[in-house]
């Protein structure tokens, strides 16, 4: 079955067009010039962009795959979390494609899509398998039985996401936003071990994760060197601070494989993007002998193929549709895979 899948939960108005685990086309509009000024996003101007831009992302993905809309067999959307205006527009958008086309209907978990994306690179998920979900909003440690319909959460952020971490210490090093590819391409000029910087909660037994401690550490750091007129180097600082953050982050996932003895681990969601956290990852993994899956970098960030890839799943998997007044839920917890 041809499964659409529109994603509208921040930013990027994503269209994805799947056929079982074949990813035929993700298209992606954004509205980050629009946001970046503010160094955040505004939800108005990103509500406003998404209705914009959903037509015209609809019309390119399927000139991209090669498919007519009449071909589309199930439209599955991004039904939370996410901003609620935001949301509003892709589930608004999902229902008339629905019903004009007279296809079912799924509202999808954001998270769990950014777990089920792998699928359109390396093939379908073994079962169970541990999940690292590292974004924007999220940071939390999954044991996923089956992504079509059981998450079940083993440790999460007890303060700031692991993405926000990088977005905020970007801000205090002068970088743009969202920061994170920023501090991933200076740190590759700097060095891991110039600072060290504390690595929260890291080893206190549980798989739940604290970065806000971190956060503040860097600045107190920065501002500390500045007030004694000294020249801060920034990759040497945006080196030390990601390792701190990828250290907790693998030690963290790899307890979790351990705890449950999996032996796959998957990695997912924008800060997966990163090229330090995928390296050690892979090193930490190799030792463990467990086996690593991350999708390519831009299936990590939000993007439309993720949300038709989790759809494919609910098809196949025989779950029941969505009925058609299904909500846009901003804070749907990442246990409903599917509303
Ligand atoms: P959520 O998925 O929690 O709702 P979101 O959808 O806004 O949040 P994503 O698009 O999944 O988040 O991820 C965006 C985050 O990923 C931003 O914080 C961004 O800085 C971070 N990010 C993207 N690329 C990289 C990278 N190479 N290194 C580190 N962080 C990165
Ligand atoms: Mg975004
Ligand atoms: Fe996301």
């Amino acid at each position: 079955p041809l499964v659409l899948g529109i994603e509208t939960s921040c930013d990027e108005t994503g269209i994805g067009l799947v056929r079982g685990h074949t990813l035929l086309a993700n298209t992606i509009a954004s509205s980050m010039d629009e946001h970046a000024r503010f160094g955040g996003v505004v939800p108005e101007v990103a509500s406003r962009a998404h209705l914009e831009a959903m037509t015209p992302t609809v019309e390119a993905a399927l000139a991209a795959a090669g498919v007519r809309l009449s071909d589309v067999d199930a439209v599955a959307v991004t039904a939370g979390p996410g901003l609620a205006g935001a949301l509003l527009v892709g589930v608004a958008a999902a229902k008339s494609y629905a019903l004009g086309l007279g296809v079912p209907l799924y509202g999808v978990n954001h998270l769990a899509a950014h777990v089920a994306v792998d699928q359109l690179e390396h093939g379908p998920l073994p079962k169970p398998c541990v999940a690292l979900l590292v974004s924007g909003g999220h940071s939390s440690l999954l044991l996923v039985p089956d992504v079509a319909q059981d998450v079940i959460s083993l440790g999460s952020t007890v303060d700031d996401a692991a993405g926000e971490a990088f977005d905020k210490v970007a801000r205090v090093l002068g970088l743009p936003f969202p920061g994170g590819p920023h501090i991933d391409r200076a740190a590759r000029e700097g060095s891991g071990t110039a600072v060290t910087f504390p690595r929260g909660k890291i080893d206190d037994g549980t798989l739940d994760f604290s970065f806000s401690g971190l956060k503040t550490a860097v600045a107190r750091w920065v501002e500390a060197r500045q007030a004694a007129g000294e020249t801060i180097h920034v990759p040497d600082v945006a080196a030390s601070f990601q390792e701190a953050v990828v250290d907790v982050l693998t030690r963290k996932a790899l307890a979790a494989c351990k705890k449950y003895d999996v032996h796959d681990l998957l990695i997912g969601g924008g800060v997966a993007a990163n090229s330090r956290l995928r390296a050690l990852a892979q090193e930490r993994c190799d030792a463990a002998g467990v086996r690593l899956r991350v999708p390519r970098p831009g299936l990590c960030t939000d993007n439309g193929a993720m949300v038709a890839a989790l759809g494919s799943n609910l098809v196949a998997a025989g779950i029941t549709p969505s009925m058609l007044d299904i909500p846009a839920d901003s804070s749907l917890p990442i246990t409903t895979v599917h509303v």
